[in-house]
């Protein structure tokens, strides 16, 4: 079976929207600051953007209240450059946007009810896509409450995680929600692989630039477990 390229789906879209002269609303779900930096940075040239910080499986308060910080952090500053006009290696005939944020509310409660029965499986495995399933789902119900007609997730930018089964998740929320008929409207999943194309090389360099907090586990307590353990290994 050919493997789906998912990078170059979405820019397929993305050709459609820019023939019709559309520039559509989209809610992304954001996982954390370094990974949103090339996400927001390619993203904004295309859509109105609107930033969903849904993270239930981040382990602790603090973490969970850093991540968010430095997720606005980063915000503010490409609201900056809008305002300022100072963009690195766009064409003077496309333009960035501002980018908004809707903070979710964080009960930890959620995702440990979601993965319950999954706890011990390996990171990658049928725990992370219970933890996807938690996230997209939410945001798909946001996206169709807030009048949004796309979303997508930048978890899609990590070598770690598995495109398919983030793309098939993504996919799945958005028909469930939209088979519910709760609210008006449609909404659609956008397809992405946003490490292609050099994106998480890219997510590195403007981790770097912007000075931000790169964590060195997933989210959960069970990544952190085994993040601690294999630096021990180590010593
Ligand atoms: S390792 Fe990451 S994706 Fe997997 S369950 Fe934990 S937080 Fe979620």
């Amino acid at each position: 079976m050919n493997k789906i390229n998912y990078s170059k789906e979405l820019e397929k879209r993305i050709e459609e929207f820019r023939e019709k002269k559309e520039v559509p609303k989209l809610l992304l779900h954001v996982c954390c600051a370094p990974c949103s930096s090339h996400c927001l940075e390619y993203l904004r040239e295309f859509f109105d953007v609107t930033v969903f910080f849904y993270n239930p499986n981040i382990t602790e308060s603090a973490e969970y209240d850093y991540r968010l910080k430095e997720e606005k952090r980063l915000i503010e500053e490409y609201n900056r450059q809008v305002e300022e006009s100072d963009f690195e290696g766009m064409n003077s005939d496309e333009r960035a946007r501002k980018i908004d944020i809707i903070d979710a509310t964080y009960d930890v409660s959620e995702y440990y009810e979601a993965v319950k029965g999954y706890e011990q499986c390996k990171e990658g495995g049928d725990r992370c896509r219970k933890c996807f399933e938690l996230r997209l789902s939410e945001t798909a119900r946001v996206a169709a409450k807030e009048g949004f007609k796309y979303f997508t997730t930048t978890l899609t930018i990590s070598p770690l995680k598995n495109v398919d089964v983030l793309n098939e998740v993504g996919e799945a929320a958005a028909r469930s929600v939209n088979e519910s008929k709760i609210y008006d409207g449609e909404v659609f999943f956008l397809p992405s692989d946003f490490k292609k194309k050099n994106g998480y090389k890219r997510s590195i360099e403007l981790s770097q630039k912007f000075g931000l907090y790169r964590q060195d586990f997933c989210g959960c307590g069970f990544s952190k477990a085994q993040r601690e353990k294999e630096k021990a290994q180590k010593c």
